[in-house]
Parts: C-alpha cells; sequence; structure tokens
C-alpha cells in the first residue's frame, strides 16, 4: 500500500463532536474517494462497530480509532490510536475515565459565561449533544454561534473557550504514558495528532515527542486539515528525525464546520513511512 493511498485516519461523528453520523461519514468519505478510513471520536469508541460495518459495506477498508485527551505539561494534547481491539477492556476502562469530569467541567463552563452575561449555555450546548458523556466545547461554540453571540466557532473560541478567557476551565485529561499504553496493549498504533497546533516551544515539542516515544508512541499526523503546507513539511521532518511513521487525517467535524473535507489533503510526502504499512495486519478489509 503505497503512501498516495487515499487514507482518511482521523473524523468525528455525533458520537463526539461531529455532527454527521458514522453511517452518513462513511458514505460521505466513501462518495470523496477515501480507500482506508478511520472514526477517531474524542475519548470513546462506541462508533467502531458501527463505522466498520458501514465502511465494508461499501466496500472501504477501516481501521479502528479514537483520539485520547491528554495533558502534558499543562498542555492538552491528543493522542490519535489505529487499528486497536475495539473490544478491549482496559481500553475501554481508561477512556470511561478519560471522559469523567466532562459534565462537571461542562457545568462551569456554562456558570462562568452567565457571570459575563451569557445565560443558560450549559443548557443550551447539551441540545446538540448526543453521546450524554461527552460534552465538549464544540457543542458550547455551536450554540453561541446559533443563538448570534459569535459569527463562528473560532471567534467562539477566541473569546471564550481558551486559556484566559471567561469560560475556559482548565482540565486534567489522561496521562500521555497511559493513553499510549491502552491503545498499544489493544493492539493498535499511538500517534500524535496535528502537532502544530500546541503551540509549544521546541524544548517542550521535543520533550513530547521523546516521551511519547518512551512510552512505545509510533506515529504522527504530517498532513492534517489542521496544518499549513510549510507544517507538512516540518513535521514530515520531525517524523524522519524520530523514525516515527505518518499518518494523514482531515479531522473532519461538519459539512458547516470544517473546511477540510473527507479525503481532501494533499498525500503524504514519499519519503514517509505511511501508517497503514505498519497497520497492515489490523486493517479490516472490505469483501471485494
Ligand atoms: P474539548 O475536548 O471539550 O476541550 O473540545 C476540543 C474541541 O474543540 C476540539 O476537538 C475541536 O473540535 C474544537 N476546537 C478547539 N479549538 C477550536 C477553534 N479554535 N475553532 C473551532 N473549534 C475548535
Ligand atoms: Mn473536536
Ligand atoms: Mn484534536
Ligand atoms: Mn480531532
Amino acid at each position: 500500500m503505497s503512501h498516495l493511498l487515499n487514507a482518511d485516519l482521523h473524523c468525528h461523528s455525533v458520537v463526539s463532536d461531529g455532527t454527521l453520523t458514522p453511517e452518513a461519514l462513511a458514505a460521505r468519505a466513501h462518495g470523496n474517494g477515501v480507500q482506508l478510513w478511520a472514526l477517531t471520536d474524542h475519548d470513546e469508541i462506541r462508533g467502531q462497530h458501527r463505522a466498520a460495518a458501514a465502511a465494508q459495506a461499501l466496500g472501504m477498508d477501516y481501521l479502528t480509532g479514537v483520539e485520547i485527551s491528554v495533558t502534558f505539561v499543562d498542555t492538552t494534547v491528543h493522542i490519535v490510536g489505529l487499528g486497536f481491539d475495539a473490544d478491549d477492556a482496559q481500553l475501554a476502562r481508561g477512556l470511561a475515565a478519560t471522559r469523567d469530569g466532562r459534565g462537571e467541567r461542562a457545568q462551569e463552563i456554562g456558570a462562568q459565561l452567565a457571570r459575563v452575561g451569557i445565560r443558560g449555555a450549559y443548557e443550551g450546548a447539551l441540545c446538540y449533544v448526543d453521546n450524554p458523556e461527552l460534552i465538549s466545547r464544540t457543542h458550547f461554540a455551536r450554540y453561541l454561534v446559533d443563538t448570534g453571540h459569535c459569527r463562528d466557532a473560532g471567534e467562539v473560541f477566541r473569546k471564550y473557550l481558551t486559556e484566559g478567557k471567561p469560560g475556559f476551565v482548565p482540565h486534567r485529561w489522561a496521562r500521555l504514558g497511559d493513553a499510549v499504553r491502552w491503545i498499544r496493549e489493544a493492539g493498535g498504533m499511538a500517534v500524535i495528532a496535528h502537532p502544530a497546533r500546541y503551540r509549544l516551544t521546541a524544548n517542550e515539542e521535543y520533550a513530547l515527542f521523546s516521551e511519547f516515544q518512551q512510552h512505545g508512541g509510533q506515529g504522527v499526523e504530517v498532513v492534517t486539515g489542521s496544518h499549513t503546507a510549510a507544517e507538512y513539511a516540518t513535521y514530515a521532518a520531525m517524523a524522519q528525525e524520530f523514525g516515527l511513521a505518518a499518518s494523514r487525517g482531515s479531522d473532519f467535524h461538519s459539512p458547516g464546520e470544517s473546511h477540510t473535507d473527507l479525503g481532501a489533503l494533499p498525500g503524504l510526502p514519499g519519503q514517509l513511512t505511511p501508517v497503514w504499512q505498519l497497520l497492515h495486519e489490523r486493517i479490516l478489509r472490505a469483501a471485494r
């Protein structure tokens, strides 16, 4: 399987903070020419069997997926897991523990927003939530946009939901070593998601990559909807420096909100080893 395969290994459904069902995402991915797909909901794998079944019914190969929220030196970092056993009990327990606390955090976000004059945001955000264990800042953003408080999600995050802003509630997520271990011990591969998004210093980034690798992490997203073309080159070089496999994924959430559609990214730079080469035996093949 070459680096030119149209693989999209990062997106979200209603099971976390996307707006499409796993089945609708599978159809959209297939329609856009995706040949190997993974649904990677935040801290949650309950969409995996549906996604795999929908993909295979369409003739599209599938890798199981998840995006775990991790706290690394006071920064939230996302670790994607690919190709794990979706029925693994330790992974399920780890993810449940990671989701735990989202409810209280959301109530606190609502209370803080009320103090700056935005009432009913917690209840409002809940109306957009499909999975009661997975209320996210994205649901608040949708509520604030639809009620006219902000023009788009970007403005909501800039004004209210990021560090230092009135609706930001700090939260401790999973530990890096735990997240990597849950994925690996379930038979999968851990991948650093969209590294350019974290705005780490060079030293902090080096520490993240080194610790990730010491824990057994094996991949990094190089081509993602969150990176610029210059960042593809930066993280292609990082992948080579650390001997990590490279992944590709749109991080698609919603037709109206996401600027990068499923399957619509450029290919991986040719000198890299694609994650799907190492995950060969973990791919759920569609009948052909
Ligand atoms: P949470 O896991 O509740 O902290 O929410 C994180 C989610 O918020 C991410 O997965 C993105 O979907 C979304 N998000 C973060 N920053 C932004 C932004 N600047 N604009 C739009 N969505 C964002
Ligand atoms: Mn998200
Ligand atoms: Mn992410
Ligand atoms: Mn994501």
